[in-house]
């Protein structure tokens, strides 16, 4: 760090990662009741399905439901319910359900710190590239190409919903493997697989291959409630790159990228008072 970014440090702040990791503990534990809940005996099984309760299914039966006047077997009308409250916090902060509410994402998170301490990390300190193996990052190249999969799998969900009987992603949907007790051989294989490349590569199903982290980054260019960088201050330390979880180039600048999910990760690792604002604009 310079002589300039020593002097105008701010004291760090160590709540907003803790509010975060607990609000996506409660998350991932609310998950795994709503899961629980659908395998228990009696009563307490009936009353919808798991898919019922994801947002992304709201989308997966949106073209039925306007074509046909029907949702698709496993979905139902609280899919949309969700899918609007989903929509109406994207509206207004990006994607900061991919940052904050998502069950998997929280997982992911998890897992890509017990990789890095598994491989020669102990601790985490914060803004400091970490020696340990993994997570890695992939090349540059299949980063990028990689990146445009779950834009691509989008469409080609909605399109194929269309004559669908179930959800597209009903069989191979990792929240169904992860939470809902309820497994086949293919979702065993989409567990193994989800808690694999989440600790090879830090956020994998977010950056490669989520349609429902897809279809929220557009709100990215519109919501309101986003960061502001403050190029006076900002001494292009690289810091708040070293921490982003999603690997954006230049973090710092780019709050508005398709692929930021508004973590706040940058604003807590940045130093230097008020580099980095939440401000609404
Ligand atoms: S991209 Fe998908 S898996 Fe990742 S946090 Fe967003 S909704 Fe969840
Ligand atoms: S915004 Fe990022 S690059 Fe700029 S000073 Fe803060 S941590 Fe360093
Ligand atoms: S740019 Fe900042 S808010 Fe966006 S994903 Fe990276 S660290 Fe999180």
């Amino acid at each position: 760090m310079t002589a300039r970014a020593k002097t105008k440090a701010k004291k760090k702040p160590t709540s907003l990662m803790k509010i975060r990791h607990r609000i996506q503990g409660l998350a991932v534990l609310g998950t795994f009741l709503i899961g629980l809940r659908h395998v228990m005996p009696g009563e307490a099984s009936t009353g919808g399905s798991f898919d019922a309760f994801c947002p992304f299914g709201g989308i997966e039966t949106l073209l039925p439901y306007l074509f046909r006047g029907e949702t698709l077997k496993t979905t139902n009308l609280l899919n949309f319910a969700i899918l609007i409250g989903v929509l109406g916090v994207s509206l207004l902060t990006g994607r900061s359900f991919c940052g904050w509410l998502c069950p998997l994402g929280g997982l992911q998170d998890r897992l890509a710190r017990l990789a890095q301490r598994l491989t020669g990390d102990k601790r985490h300190i914060r803004g400091k590239k970490s020696p340990a193996r993994f997570p890695m990052r992939l090349p540059k190249r299949v980063d990028q190409w990689a990146r445009t999969i779950k834009y691509l799998l989008l469409g080609i969900i909605v399109w194929v919903s269309v004559t669908a009987v179930y959800p597209p992603l009903h069989f191979l949907c990792p929240v169904r493997a992860v939470f809902s007790f309820q497994m086949t051989g293919l979702l065993w294989s989409v567990l193994i697989t989800f808690i694999v490349t989440s600790m090879l590569v830090e956020r994998f199903w977010c950056k490669y291959l989520c349609p429902l982290g897809a279809a929220l980054a557009i709100f990215n260019k519109i919501a309101p409630i986003r960061l502001r960088l403050n190029e006076h201050t900002c001494v292009d330390c690289g810091r708040c790159d070293t921490e982003c979880p999603m690997d954006i180039e230049d973090a710092h600048a780019n709050s508005r990228d398709l692929e930021c999910i508004q973590c706040l990760e940058c604003l807590e690792t940045c130093a230097l008072k008020d580099t980095i604002t939440l401000e609404v604009y």
